[in-house]
């Protein structure tokens, strides 16, 4: 293979279509679906060529996305480095790049691991545009509806989403970077995002719409405007979005030198998407024999948001899904009762276990998700409280004998911890309602002090000033003299 194959763009053409988990109703893709029409199931979207793709061996693969990482071509540069493996129908005119993708993975501070006898890093995935995971899939499904929008002339596209926060901040980004016909709605939770998250997709430009509510409900009026009304739905539902976020298993394996031998990947579980896309990424690279062994999978759910958890907790035969109502949560990217993507996790969590793999959810408590994110990011990580949930599902594993220190487990930080300081204030001054059920450490406690009083500003010429707050600082600090 020449250099060159890397630094073209992919001559390979997919035949995606839409696949209903509900009636098993097959649909062309030059339609833009959000559910299945005669059921109203979820899709997954898969590439009827798929087996084509065997004709290359896993290590011609794998050198193929390797000598793509260095490679200068603009569409190639995020998510599509893996563009046979994503939506190999796009044109290179439509892929839309923002800087997503490429999060490094980050080694767990020696002292930190040390401390915990844990062997794991952070996949920072908040180092994306709009600061989360949410851009994977937001690249990929603005990609397909700038194609889409191109090929049919349309004047105006609409597009629109329920959101815990990230994916309207990440919808609202890319539509206004993509803009001409395409203009952005997004439906919030009154109360139930973090101001930074809000801010996110008013710096966009996108119409902002509160509701009194929660997420859940929120989902329900978006879904019934969709239905009556001509609208491009964002939420997870949408399969085009699954796609693009199965570039966080591509790239754990690459980060891995394609070697998931003793490795565990831990994600949150909200709407499931995020952990549906892992795994159907890493099965795709099994199928290709990309990677040998498929990874140990984890979801993890807080014990005030728990359904798939709740499910899987129940003995095989005659397991029942149910929806739960939600109590609040500082994970709460992932606050929500009734996931739309669960018949895709029954799906690829059935697969995952025929290929060989473990997948295992396990719950925390919202106390340990606090505790978790802090002490990460004291030793220098940027962990959102998703992010504590992981570290805590990971300590958890390990009491339940789920995983051994030997493993590698990587961590999802699947957003950026200032999205989430919020928490880190209620945590700090120690002002948590009551419901979350969370209470300060002391230990994990930090506040700034104030060195000198206002008026010692007023009361002196500023050389006096200078002195003065400088010996406070030494006095403070306990400093010796040199
Ligand atoms: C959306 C989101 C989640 C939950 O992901 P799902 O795909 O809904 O399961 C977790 N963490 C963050 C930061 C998110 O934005
Ligand atoms: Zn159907």
């Amino acid at each position: 293979m020449s250099l060159n194959s890397a630094d073209v763009f992919p001559v390979y053409r997919g035949v995606m279509e839409y696949f209903c988990l509900g009636c098993g109703q097959r649909y062309g893709m030059d339609e833009l679906h959000y559910t299945c029409p005669s059921c109203g199931g979820v899709f997954l979207l898969e590439d009827k060529n798929f087996n084509a793709l065997k004709e290359k061996s896993g290590q011609e693969w794998q050198e193929l996305f390797d000598m793509r990482a260095a490679a200068k071509r603009q569409a190639l540069r995020g998510v599509f480095r893996f563009y046979e493996l994503i939506a190999p129908v796009l044109d290179e005119e439509d892929i839309v790049y923002l800087g997503e993708g490429n999060t490094p993975i980050v080694p767990a501070a020696p002292e930190f691991a040390e401390k915990l006898n844990l062997n794991f890093g952070y996949k920072n995935d908040g180092q994306n545009p709009s600061a989360s995971f949410k851009d994977r899939g937001m690249a990929c499904a603005f990609s397909y509806l700038k194609g889409l929008t191109r090929r049919h002339d349309w004047d105006e596209v609409l597009t629109i989403c329920a959101s815990t926060g990230d994916t309207s901040a990440s919808a609202a980004l890319y539509a206004a970077y993509v803009g001409g016909p395409v203009r952005s709605v997004v439906l919030l939770p009154y109360g139930k995002v973090t101001p930074q998250q809000l801010s996110q997709p008013l710096g966009s430009g996108a119409t902002v719409l509160e509701l009194p509510g929660v997420f859940d409900d929120c989902m329900k009026v978006v879904e019934r405007l969709a239905d009556k009304y001509r609208v491009a739905l964002l939420n997870s539902k949408n399969a085009w979005r699954i796609l693009g976020q199965e570039s966080y298993a591509f790239e754990i394996a690459q980060w891995c030198d394609w070697d998931m031998a003793g490795k565990a990947v831990f994600v949150p579980i909200g709407n499931a998407g995020n952990i549906t896309a892992v795994m159907a990424g890493f099965l795709k690279l099994r199928e290709l024999e990309i990677i040998a062994e498929l990874p140990m999978m984890f979801g993890v759910q807080s014990s005030h948001a728990d359904p798939v958890f709740k499910y899987y907790a129940q003995p095989e035969e005659g397991r029942r899904y149910q929806p739960v109502q939600v109590t609040p949560s500082v994970a709460q990217a992932a606050m929500i009762g009734d996931p739309v993507s669960f018949p895709r996790v029954q799906l690829l969590a059935r697969r995952y276990l025929e290929q060989g793999g473990v997948f295992n959810v396990v719950q925390v408590e919202e106390q340990a998700i606090m505790d978790a994110m802090l002490t990460a990011n004291r030793y220098g990580h940027i962990a959102c409280t998703q992010g504590g949930e992981c570290l805590a599902g990971l300590l958890r594993a390990r009491e339940c004998g789920l995983i051994d220190s030997s493993v590698f487990a990587v961590l999802d930080a699947t957003a950026h911890a200032l999205k989430f300081s919020g928490f880190q204030d209620m945590y700090f001054n120690s002002s948590f309602p009551a419901e979350y059920e969370v209470s300060s450490k002391q230990n994990l406690v930090n506040r700034p002090e104030m060195l000198l009083a206002q008026e010692r500003l007023n009361a002196q010429p500023r050389e006096a000033y200078y002195d003065e707050a400088a010996a406070a600082a030494a006095e403070r600090l306990g400093l010796k003299m040199k």
